[in-house]
């Protein structure tokens, strides 16, 4: 049996270690960070996400406030909030929810955010930054999965990356913070053939795709480590990821379950990030 990337237990030290931080902020300069969510309508995966946000964020210290648009908000009333915040001192973090409503100019919303206060880590500077390996405010879920091996002390180093899914929120940035930690990095995406002779070079192998079973244990080398990103609904109304879990489980050396892999990781990187703001806010 391969090794479980305990993501629950990571979160767990990741909140008490978040809380504990938290505390000492309100000590020394009487700060509450502040995160605020911006939805246009009431796409239901957005409305589920943001009440485990709000959970997640009262149990370590962190005001939370849900900006409700409605789903018809023309683009000018979006950034207009956006504008808002930005000029708002009590709010710290700005989480704008994806997907916005179709006809709405998503990257535009995103440019329009205070670069120290894009939690997602989306907007083009903090992404640049990401490029050039500076600090900056990391995109959550990449950033979770390299939290994940740190804390379970896999290698990276010399190692042979390769990441399938090229999106701006994981695939491309995850192969970015791999490459910083020196992984030999590999991106496959939808256009890339003969998929499987590729994976299976793969020490670390890292899959967003959102396609249920995509990798199967054939398709892994013996003993490689797998995170799987992948959110996927079936039919029956379970959540799994990406890669096939019980061939998998066959040939892999560690892997991330789905659900309790990388998804609560991704929670608690966003209130790091919201701590992470507040403090370069402070100057
Ligand atoms: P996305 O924007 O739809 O990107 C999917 C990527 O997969 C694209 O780059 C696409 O290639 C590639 N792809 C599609 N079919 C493929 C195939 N047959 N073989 C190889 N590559 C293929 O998705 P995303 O936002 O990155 O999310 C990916 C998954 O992660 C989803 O299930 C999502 O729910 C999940 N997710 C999880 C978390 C978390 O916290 N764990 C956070 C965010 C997202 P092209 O670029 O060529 O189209």
């Amino acid at each position: 049996m391969p090794l479980i990337l305990d993501g629950r237990r990571v979160a767990a030290q990741l909140r008490d270690e978040l809380h504990g931080e938290l505390l000492e902020l309100q000590r020394a300069h009487g700060l509450t960070p502040r995160l605020a969510v911006v939805r246009a309508g009431e796409d239901p995966a957005s409305v589920w996400y943001a009440r485990a946000i709000e959970r997640a964020c009262r149990q370590v210290g962190i005001a939370f406030e849900l900006r409700q648009l409605a789903a018809d908000a023309p683009q000018a009333l979006i950034e207009q909030e956006i504008a808002t915040l930005n000029a708002d001192p009590a709010t710290h973090g700005i989480m704008v929810q994806m997907p916005l409503p179709a006809g709405i100019d998503a990257q535009a919303v995103i440019t329009a955010l205070d670069p120290r206060k894009d939690v997602d880590g989306q907007h083009p500077l903090n992404l640049g930054r990401l490029l050039q390996g500076v600090p900056a405010l990391l995109p959550n879920t990449p950033a979770g999965g390299l939290e994940l091996l740190r804390r379970y002390d896999i290698p990276i180093a010399g190692r042979r990356a390769v990441v399938v899914g090229r999106s701006t929120v994981v695939g491309k940035p995850l192969a970015l913070l791999l490459l910083q930690e020196h992984a030999t990095v590999t991106i496959a995406h939808s256009r890339t053939p003969e998929l499987a002779a590729l994976t299976r070079e793969a020490d670390i192998l890292a899959v967003a795709v959102g396609r249920p079973g995509l990798i199967t244990g054939a398709m892994i080398k013996p003993g490689a480590t797998v995170l799987d990103f992948g959110i996927n609904e079936t039919a029956d109304g379970q959540v799994v990821g990406d890669v096939d879990d019980a061939s998998a489980a066959e040939v892999a050396g560690a892997i991330t379950p789905v659900p309790g892999g990388t998804g609560p990781v991704t929670n608690m990187l966003l209130l790091r990030n919201v701590l992470q703001a507040a403090r370069l806010q402070l100057g």
